[in-house]
């Protein structure tokens, strides 16, 4: 495989504290898939030998379970020079001491980059007033901040109460706070009717159009040890995405051995609604709609049979412009060469 990751996501455990509606990963409190915590550190050793990784971000399930193992593996990322960053639904910050305790070691072990998540579905398990205790812990160390809330029109979140609790902290830039669409889980297992007409700003609709970003530049071990192509929500449910098992081989071997696979870089140099454009030029019946969140596009163009029978035979016209266009997108690469 011929792509140049520059971050490796690692879905520690699949355990979490909370069971948030439409996870895309299927976390509840009993869940038991996790990436053992020796594999964990193999893992970072074998990012070492990917030269273009150098970002190793911590997430899950909830990776703060995980407590001192945690900072460990901050710590040894760190030590090999990569940046660092762990996401959380922030359920340890319950006071202002408790939320530095929890904070204080990852500091020191060098935690570049805490991300929060909150919204209408997690504040069920997680009081929000922790998301801002954990957020303004982090930021009192230096700590890149930024709180990621779910947006949905079934959303009852109140994301102007956290921006106003934050402002002093929002204003200097030490925290930031963004929306990002809450999708259905690619799984099956969410229960409320999720749907993003009322937040489907012409903004979010371009940004779900475009080239996916995260692609073949950012790659994913799940907790049932699979490689995958992307850190986007349903990346576990979309065999297309894909890349290989990292429980016996090597993570720099699965990568350098992958084939190039063209949906994966077609995705990367045209997105989804891309795909949906080709398709489209085939067949003028194929309509595809606006979605408010690219991932959600993508599993919508990869669960459409017809569309997906079209890219197989139509493949050979396109591969060779998305080859082309993919390699010229790579650091010091001159051609791939997909099968
Ligand atoms: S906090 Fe995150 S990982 Fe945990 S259940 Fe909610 S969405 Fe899933
Ligand atoms: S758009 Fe597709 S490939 Fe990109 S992050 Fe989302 S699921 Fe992954």
């Amino acid at each position: 495989m011929l792509a140049r990751p520059h971050t490796l996501a690692l879905v520690t455990t699949r355990r979490c504290t909370a069971a948030c509606d439409h996870c895309c990963f299927g976390c509840s409190p009993t869940a038991q898939d996790a990436i053992p915590i020796e594999r964990l550190h193999g893992l970072i050793d074998e990012a070492k030998r990917v030269p273009s990784i150098h970002r190793i971000g911590f997430t899950g399930g909830e990776c703060f379970l995980l407590g001192r193992d945690l900072v460990a593996l901050v710590a040894h990322a760190h030590e090999l020079n990569f940046e660092t960053r762990a996401i959380t639904n922030g359920y340890w910050a319950h006071s202002e001491r408790a939320a530095r305790l929890r904070i204080e070691p990852l500091y020191l072990a060098g935690l570049d980059e805490l991300m929060l998540s909150t919204g209408t579905f997690h504040q069920r398990f997680v009081p929000v007033e922790r998301v801002a205790l954990g957020a303004r812990a982090a930021a009192s160390f230096g700590i890149r901040t930024r709180i990621s809330i779910e947006a949905c029109d079934q959303s009852e979140f109140d994301a102007a109460g956290l921006r106003a609790s934050l402002a002093d902290l929002a204003g200097d830039g030490s925290v930031c706070i963004a929306e990002e669409p809450w999708i259905p889980d690619a799984g099956g297992r969410g229960a409320s009717a999720l749907s993003h007409d009322g937040i489907l700003t012409r903004e979010l609709a371009e940004r779900a159009r475009g080239a996916c970003a995260q692609v073949l530049n950012v790659v994913t071990v799940t907790p049932r040890m699979q490689l995958t192509a992307c850190c986007g929500f349903p990346n576990e449910e979309l065999p297309e995405l894909g890349i290989g098992s990292v429980a016996e081989r090597p993570l720099d071997a699965v990568l350098s051995e992958s084939p190039n696979m063209l949906l994966q870089m077609w995705l990367h140099v045209a997105g989804p609604a891309g795909i949906a454009d080709f398709v489209a030029s085939k067949d003028r019946e194929f309509v595809f709609p606006a979605f408010a969140s690219i991932c959600h596009a993508c599993v919508a163009i990869q669960r459409d049979e017809r569309a997906m029978r079209f890219v197989v035979q139509h493949a050979g016209e396109i591969v060779g412009d998305i080859a082309a266009r993919f390699a010229a997108a790579q650091p010091q690469l001159a051609t791939a060469s997909p099968c």
